[in-house]
């Protein structure tokens, strides 16, 4: 156990990062954060910050010398880094969980390994691949980079009318690429479930969540899911099994689609905190990232209750722009990252919105 008083240490400067350290500040932990990126949300927020490199190694060796334990709020920090970093002090999730869920291939594998459905799908090397790929698939299908994709980037769909060659050289840019084709899934929603793991295995996971997507990134999640309880059920079985198995210590948010036919079909996960999880802090018991820093430290995992429903959106480019109407709204609970950069696409703040404080026509 890792008692309050210790210092969590956190890989990557994000607004996931920010909300862990203000949920460790609460229950008496600092944080230091490790980020390329200065000024970042996070930063702002923590007790230390080390602005480098993931690559360097002297600024590891000497973050690792300062912390008590480690975590991650971005999944693609070199695994050589967590390696080096894990030879100092704990770090969870480690390296062997990343590896399965940084890279599409071997998430899809796992998952299929463990009897739970995805979208039917190849794994692809080449434009010859595509191509006998979407034969076998048939179109519409979506072309996707293993590695490094997220809010719909390194994807591309492949209609009737694509050409796959094209569409790979488009993808990769002319470089080696590894990818993946997947079947088109027309699906009744999206939904999501996130699980918590402590290292000696006790687990608790949040109610099954939908998330409506624009433009590939997340704009609404609604609290619940507006699915047949059994649906619901099935889903946090699904993440509950994968979490299980990969031996996760922290958080595993498993992002699903449901067909029209009611099939539940493993989409991506990840292994830290998840956008789809932001209303818990406002909604909820324990918030996702009270429970990562209670999950990593070793601490009792807390209870999961919800008091009431709950719609949150996203602040995303110049929607950041409502803020003063968000922060006067009766029942809206406004979060804002402290990003200084307006951009189109970036991921600025949310606000919930909780049924029954004033607020009853949602979802
Ligand atoms: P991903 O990066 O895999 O989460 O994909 C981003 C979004 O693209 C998803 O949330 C879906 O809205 C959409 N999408 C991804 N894969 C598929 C698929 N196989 N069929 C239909 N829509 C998809």
């Amino acid at each position: 156990m890792i008692p309050p008083g210790a210092t969590l240490g956190m890989l990557g400067g994000g607004q996931l990062g920010r909300m862990t350290a203000l949920a460790a500040a609460r229950l008496g932990y600092r944080t230091h954060v490790f980020t390329p990126e200065p000024d970042s949300p996070c930063a702002q927020v923590c007790a230390e910050a080390t602005v480098a490199e993931f690559t360097d190694h002297a600024a590891l060796a000497a973050f690792a010398a300062a912390v008590d334990v480690v975590t991650l709020e971005w999944e693609n920090v070199p695994p050589e880094a967590l390696v080096m970093l894990a030879e100092h002090v704990p770090v969870r999730p480690g390296a062997g969980v990343l590896t399965v869920t940084r890279d599409r291939i071997h998430e899809k594998a796992f998952v299929n390994r463990l009897g739970i459905k995805t979208a039917p799908w190849r794994p692809v090397h080449s434009a010859a691949d595509v191509d006998r790929a979407v034969g076998a698939l048939g179109r519409p299908a979506v072309l996707k980079a293993a590695r490094l994709g997220y809010d719909g980037k390194g994807q591309v769909l492949l209609r009737a009318d694509s050409d796959p060659t094209a569409a790979w050289h488009h993808l990769g840019g002319g470089n080696p690429l590894d990818a993946v084709v997947e079947g088109f899934v027309d699906y009744a929603c999206e939904i999501s479930v996130i699980v918590a793991r402590s290292p000696d295995g006790s687990q608790r996971g949040y109610p099954t969540v939908e998330n409506q997507h624009e433009h590939h990134i997340l704009a609404r999640t609604i609290v619940p899911a507006r699915i047949a309880p059994a649906i619901a059920a099935e889903a946090e079985n699904i993440a509950a099994r994968i979490a299980e198995a990969l031996g996760v210590v922290g958080l595993l948010a498993v992002e699903m689609f449901v067909t029209r036919d009611g099939q539940v079909l493993v989409n991506e996960m990840a292994p830290r905190p998840h956008n789809s999880g932001h209303w818990t802090l406002d909604a909820c018991a324990t918030s996702q990232f009270e429970q990562l820093v209670r999950a990593v430290c070793g601490l009792p995992l807390g209870p999961t209750d919800r008091p009431c429903d709950a719609v949150m959106e996203n602040l995303i480019g110049d929607q950041v722009g409502r803020w003063p109407e968000l922060v006067a709204a009766p029942g809206a609970r406004l979060h804002l990252y402290g990003k200084r950069e307006v951009r189109a696409g970036r991921k600025l703040g949310h606000v919930t919105w909780l049924k029954g404080f004033g607020v009853e026509a949602l979802g």
